[in-house]
């Protein structure tokens, strides 16, 4: 079964609002093993709706509409559905009484013009809504071939009427889905996004079950894995291969799963082995401390955090000798060793951790700006070069993921 979802509103398609209820009700299709094919935002518009359906019954079984169920002019849900369907609206007296009782629990007498929301479109089934005025539709199109059919629902634009009405009214009218789908994601950090998916070969190929997506964000690529099967036995040993043939092809690339972050990984191994950490950052913002005081578990293995802001000379805290700079710039490896060393012995940890600011006189042989980030343990140092591309608020974030990825390999390999 293929679904489509019709977000109605001009407030929609001029940017004025994010159409979250299609992204809400794919969600709640897929987890019941209806595909959605489409998303549609159409704006207030006669036409425009109607030719938005003739294109979706063609192509879906199941259209789900939000919005323009309202009782104003430019809410037109109902009459596109009629005029879509070639027939006229008729009054529904149950649904006229909900209307009218909804205004007289707010002690109010009904607007002439709410009238409109008792009406459907003849052959079609409201559907109620209890914490709301509008009522929503269901419609069977009748027989547009020989094995096509099409279930129409309309349902409110505010999300948490449409919510409301999907699973109460919507789903127990829908088929029940043969297959189960199950999801699972792999957090990797360290890899480029296509460096990845060729050292995953044929686990990304499309049509594969379970099915392997890649997504990125700030350089932490997601692993999507997405099983269909029978029971949710059957989904659960699917994904578990999956993911250990991910592990196997990708290594210590993979860092967690789920909502995991760098930083709940690096705590959660300081914690086993009883370490302690702590940071001196330049260009970050406190991008790094941040991190890593945003979990809750340990915090006491964390000793702090320096921060100097971008362009600082103001290094005193660590003792840099006067004329350090003169002799080093500000994201040389040098200071990146410097700095993390110097901050061990400040706040007496076993490893602390330092990212440079990225600057354009430290340019690598690509063209790029590099940022260095270092560890230090009783071990020695370790500096690592990191070529930075994008914005400003992208390049603080991967040059702190960098440097909690640097500490999260080191502990691995103890
Ligand atoms: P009602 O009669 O309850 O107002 P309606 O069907 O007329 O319902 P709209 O007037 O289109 O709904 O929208 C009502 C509210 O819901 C608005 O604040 C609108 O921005 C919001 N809304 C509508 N569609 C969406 C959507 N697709 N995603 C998120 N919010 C939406
Ligand atoms: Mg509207």
């Amino acid at each position: 079964m293929k679904a489509e979802i019709i977000a109605v509103g001009s407030e929609l398609t001029n940017g004025a609002k994010l159409d979250t209820n299609s992204q809400w009700l794919s969600t709640e299709l897929s987890a019941r093993g209806i595909e959605v094919i489409y998303h549609t935002a159409v704006a207030d518009s006669m036409d425009l709706m109607v030719w938005a359906l003739r294109v979706a019954l063609r192509r879906a079984h199941l259209i789900l509409l939000t919005g323009g169920l309202g009782p104003t002019l430019d809410d037109i849900t109902r009459q596109a559905v009629a005029e879509l369907l070639h027939v006229s609206l008729i009054l529904d007296h149950d649904s006229l009484q909900h209307v009218e009782q909804m205004f007289q629990s707010r002690g109010r007498e009904m607007p002439a013009r709410n009238r409109i929301q008792a009406m459907f479109p003849a052959g079609a089934e409201p559907l109620p809504n209890p914490i709301g005025t509008a009522p929503g539709m269901w419609c069977e199109v009748p027989k547009l071939d020989a094995d096509h059919h099409v279930a129409i629902a309309a349902m409110p634009g505010v999300p948490s009427e449409m919510r409301k009405m999907f699973l109460e009214q919507v789903i127990p009218r829908l088929p029940v889905g043969e297959k189960i789908i199950k999801r699972a994601r792999v957090n990797c950090f360290g890899v480029g996004e296509s460096a990845c998916e060729e050292m995953l070969e044929e686990l990304t190929a499309r049509g594969r079950n379970p099915e392997v997506g890649i997504t990125v964000h700030e350089a932490t690529i997601t692993l999507r894995i997405n099983a269909v099967g029978n029971s949710i036995e059957e989904c659960d040993q699917m994904i578990a291969d999956t993911k250990k043939e991910i592990h196997h092809r990708l290594g210590d690339l993979v860092f967690g799963e789920e909502d995991e972050e760098l930083e709940d990984v690096v705590m959660s191994v300081l914690a086993n082995k009883q370490l302690t950490l702590s940071t001196v950052e330049s260009g970050t913002g406190g991008l790094l401390a941040h991190r890593l005081t945003n979990v809750d578990a340990h915090p006491e293995l964390y000793h702090g955090g320096i921060v100097i802001p971008g362009g600082s000379r103001h290094w005193e805290l660590l003792d840099f000798p006067e004329n350090w700079f003169q002799e080093h710039s500000l994201a040389s490896a040098e200071t990146a060793v410097e700095m993390a060393s110097r901050c061990r012995l400040h706040f007496e940890t076993d490893f602390a951790l330092a990212v440079t600011e990225s600057s354009p006189s430290d340019e690598s042989a690509e063209g790029f700006p590099t940022a260095h980030v270092a560890l230090s343990s009783d071990e020695g140092e370790i500096v690592v070069p990191h070529q930075l591309l994008g914005d400003r608020s992208f390049l603080k974030s991967r040059a702190a993921k960098a440097a909690l990825n640097l500490v999260r390999v080191q502990l691995l390999q103890q």
